[in-house]
């Protein structure tokens, strides 16, 4: 009674899908600290005049930085529910660019990796 063709085994996706889960938590952490950060960044008083006094500079530096970090931890978000998709439909693993199946090893330290190590160098 086994299926052939059914691509990557039960164990591979229940894996991945463990892996996904795991690095969504760690993320939605990180987006949850990134604002509160920036909240009491936004609530500091005194940066009226960002170009003239010097400390609100620097807060306005600290706060982009804050943004950006945010930002990049949303997109991550936006890629795991990609991932999460692309595993629904026995797309995942499968490099979006060549097709190529995506080494185990960059599955594991990146599950929501669109492409193969080759193209994602091949971008840079
Ligand atoms: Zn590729």
């Amino acid at each position: 009674m086994s299926e052939p063709g059914r691509g990557r085994g039960e164990a591979e996706v229940n894996a991945a899908r463990r892996r996904l889960a795991a690095r969504r938590r760690d993320t939605e952490r990180r987006v949850a600290a990134l604002r509160r950060d920036l909240n009491s960044q936004l609530e500091t008083p005194g940066t009226g005049d960002d170009e003239h006094d010097p400390e609100g500079a620097t807060l306005a530096f600290e706060r982009a930085q804050t943004q950006s970090l945010l930002d990049q931890a949303r997109a991550e978000l936006d890629d795991l529910d990609a991932a999460e998709k692309r595993l629904n439909d026995g797309t995942y693993g499968s490099c979006l660019r060549c097709g190529r199946p995506i080494a185990r090893e960059r599955l594991a330290a990146r599950p929501a990796a669109r492409t193969c190590i080759r193209c994602a160098n091949r971008r840079r």
